[in-house]
Parts: structure tokens; sequence; C-alpha cells
């Protein structure tokens, strides 16, 4: 039985939001878990939150994690993007400015007592599987953790469980990075930006309108640049501030430096800068050995967005897209613990992948895209909650593990 482990030990990779509900989860049943072990490259617990105005390297020489801006407030109310055991102080506004996002994650991390089980200025650096008989037990894999800490010290342990919980905003992702030689001024990410007052009164290509694209163009229009937003979507029909013009995605960089649009326009500009998203990466884990196709807007097969089926002790805390994030880590933790200490049973590596794989040819079959299959959307609600059909219901008077992990979701939403 896959889903059956005695779980002592786990392993937390990163303390942003993630990783702090993992460890709060894991420290509410310490019946069934060791007091986890929480790695965490920085200096401080909130990941994403944790706003750095350096960009670039840290003074250790690792690149910053962080892609906070300083003017930035939330684009989603408190009231649903609150862990929904945690709430935020009443008394604040429900879009807030990061600092308090900070100061959410340092009040949750403080209530829950996490701080003495992180080791911070510590990279993961690899994780892998080995599988290990003990006299009289069956077969199970545990996982050797290498980490390296501020001073260089670097040493391996063994986990029965590790979290990857490193974020999915540091890996940049430029589609059109190839066209760009041509370009004279300075191209940037969203992941190097800060403030709009150095961009007064330049001329500056956005690329891309999802969150960040819409809110650092606005930023940027006013303070007086000249934004032009350039974006693959349907035209935003909303008004946008003065200073702001919509255009096609770009097409090329031409000889005399000019941008070029799909739609045929030109301009010309001091700036591009790069509002892509960013790419999948786990540096510290080989992901043919988990049986894992890492590709840049996919990770797959992953059950449940959860776990590789041949690997059901390692677990990838949200790496959906389009998500209220700390309800939807909220339930993947609890869920991941459950299959952990055994009161959920999962079905058979084989039939975790089929159903991922059939779940993937669906979506696929009605039209999406492969990069937009970790997309959840408001099927997010549906993920956490799934409704148990009459048919299922029937089913579930049998011991079908698939039902029962049904269940077993509901029950811990209720
Ligand atoms: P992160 O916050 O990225 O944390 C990952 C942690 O892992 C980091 O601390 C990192 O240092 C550490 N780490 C990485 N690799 C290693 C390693 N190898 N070893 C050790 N440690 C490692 N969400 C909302 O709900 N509302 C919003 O308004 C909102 N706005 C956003 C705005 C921006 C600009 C961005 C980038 C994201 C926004 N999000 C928002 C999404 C936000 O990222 C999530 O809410 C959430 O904070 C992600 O948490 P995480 O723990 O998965 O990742």
């Amino acid at each position: 039985n896959p889903g059956v482990f005695r779980v002592s030990r786990v392993a937390v990779v990163g303390a942003g939001a993630a990783g702090l509900c993992v460890a709060r989860h894991i420290l509410s049943r310490l019946n069934h878990f060791a007091p986890p072990v929480v790695f965490e490259l920085t200096g401080n617990v909130g990941g994403t939150w944790c706003y750095d105005e350096r960009v670039g390297t840290n003074d250790n020489g690792r690149p910053i994690h962080s892609s906070m801006y300083r003017d930035l407030r939330t684009n989603l109310p408190k009231e649903v993007m609150m862990f929904p055991d945690f709430p935020f102080d009443p008394q604040l506004s429900s879009f807030l400015p990061h600092q308090e996002v900070q100061r959410y994650l340092e009040g949750y991390c403080q209530q829950h007592h996490i701080r003495p089980h992180i080791r911070f200025s510590t990279v993961v650096e690899d994780v892998k599987p080995v599988v290990v008989t003990a006299e009289g037990e069956q077969e199970r894999t545990v996982w050797d953790v290498t980490s390296s800490d501020s001073s260089g010290c670097r040493k391996t342990e063994t986990f029965d469980s590790v979290f990857v919980c490193s974020g999915l905003f540091a890996v940049l992702s430029s589609p059109v990075g190839d066209v760009l030689s041509l370009h004279t001024g300075k191209v940037l990410h969203s992941h190097e930006y800060r403030y709009a007052e150095p961009f007064s009164g330049q001329s500056v290509v956005v690329l891309g309108a999802h969150a960040s694209g819409l809110d650092i163009s606005i930023e940027l229009a006013r303070v007086g640049a000249q934004v032009t937003l350039s974006h693959g979507l349907p035209r935003l029909t909303f008004p946008l501030r003065s200073g702001i013009q919509q255009s096609s995605p770009v097409e090329a960089v031409d000889e005399d430096g000019s941008i070029r649009f799909q739609d045929g326009s030109v301009t010309s500009a001091d700036v591009l800068l790069f509002c892509t998203g960013y790419n999948f990466r786990y540096p510290f884990l080989d992901g043919a050995q988990l049986g894992l196709d890492v590709q840049d807007h996919l990770v797959s097969p992953l059950y449940r967005f959860l776990m590789p089926p041949a690997f059901p002790s390692l677990f990838f805390i949200g790496i959906c897209k389009i998500i209220c994030p700390f309800p939807h880590f909220h339930c993947q933790v609890q869920f991941a613990l459950a299959v952990l200490d055994g009161s959920v049973t999962l079905p058979s590596a084989a039939q975790m992948e089929d159903e991922v794989r059939r779940e993937q040819r669906e979506k696929m079959e009605q039209g999406v895209q492969q990069r937009h299959l970790l997309i959840l959307n408001q099927d997010q609600w549906e993920y956490c909650h799934r409704e148990i059909s009459e048919d299922d219901k029937i089913k579930a008077a049998e011991p079908q593990a698939d039902n029962l992990i049904m269940h077993r979701l509901t029950e811990l939403l209720a």
C-alpha cells in the first residue's frame, strides 16, 4: 500500500506561505510527525512577501528570490486571501499593502511556534529518493536531503517525506528573448522591477497584461511614462489610465531598434519590461529519476497536482496557477498529511498516473493548451471540495480509494 508510511521526519523546502502552512499543520499533529525541518535560503520567512529593494544577487551571491515591488497592494481581498484558520487583522482594509501580508505571515509563524524549526540562510541543493528495507518491514522510500548553510557547511540528512515549497516566481520566462538583440534600450523582467520613478518620462513597452503587467503599467503611467501594454489577450475593455495604450504582441525588433508589433504598428521604446511570468525549475530534484517531466509551464504527472505517482511521499505545494494561494495551500497540505499518516489510502501508482493523463487529455480535447494545464481558476473550489455525485455515493459504499480521498477532502474542509 503506497499511501501508508510510518512517518517521523518531514523536510520542507522554503519558508514562504506554503512552507509555513506545512510546518503549522505538522506541528499540530505531533502524534504522527516529528517537528519539521524547514530549510529557507533567505534570512526571513514570507518568501515572495519579503520585500527586498535589491535586484540580482544578495550578500551571499545568491539570486534575490522575491519579485515584490515597493507599492504593490494585494489583488485579492484579505477575506479571500487568508488561511481559513488565521484571519487578517479586522481593522485592515480589504486590499493590503505587501508589508501587511509579510506581517500576517510573521504572525502566523509566531502563533504556531514555527520559527525554531526553520534553518535560515540554508539552501537545499539535492533531494534524492533512497529505497530502504528495515528488518520485518516492507521496502519503502526515504529522502536524502543535502543542504548548505551560509558558512558553506554541507550536510545530508534523511527524511521520510519532503514538501517542495520553493515558490514559482524565481525563474524568469521571456518568450521573445531571441528577438531582442537589436533593442538598444534597457530590458528587464518584472522580477527586477521595484518602483516607477526611474522610468518617469520614458517610453516603456510592457509585455504581458496579467496581474503584474497591468499593475506595473498603471504605476509607470502615474509617474508620466508613456506605456505600450503589449499582449495577446482579448482587448481590455475597462478604462486604462491615460498614458497607457494597448497593442498586440511584439513581432520583432527592427534594425533601427524600433519595436514592431504583430498588427504591423511600430514604436520606439527606452525600456522593454517583460511581465511574462516564470518557469518551473527545481534545481535540487532529478525529474527523470522521479518520473517527472518538468517543463517551463508544466510539471507532470502529479497526482492531484501534488505528488509524483511513483513517489507519493514527495509533495509539491502550490504549483497550480490562477488560484487563491493561501486557502489552496491549506487544503493541499492537510490532504498530503492525511496521505502520510495513513488516513487516506491512495490508489496504485499506475491508477494515479492514469487519472492524471486522462484528466490532461480531457482538458486538451476541450481546447486547453498544454501550457495552461495547471490553471485551476474557479475549479480550485471543486478541487478542494469535489462534489460527491450520486453515482460516487453508490461507489463509496465500497472501500474505493478514490472515493475515500474525496470524502476526506470534503471532511477536511468542512
Ligand atoms: P514563495 O513565497 O516564493 O516562497 C518560497 C520560499 O522558498 C522562499 O522563501 C525561498 O527563499 C525559498 N526557497 C526557494 N528555493 C529554495 C531552496 N532550494 N532551499 C531553501 N529555500 C528555498 N498571492 C495572493 O494571494 N495575493 C496577492 O495579491 C498576490 N500578489 C502577488 C504579487 C506578486 C508580484 C507575486 C510574485 C506573487 C503574488 N501572489 C499573490 C502569489 C504569491 O506568490 C503567493 O501568495 C505565495 O506567497 C506563494 O508562496 P510560496 O510559499 O509558494 O512561494
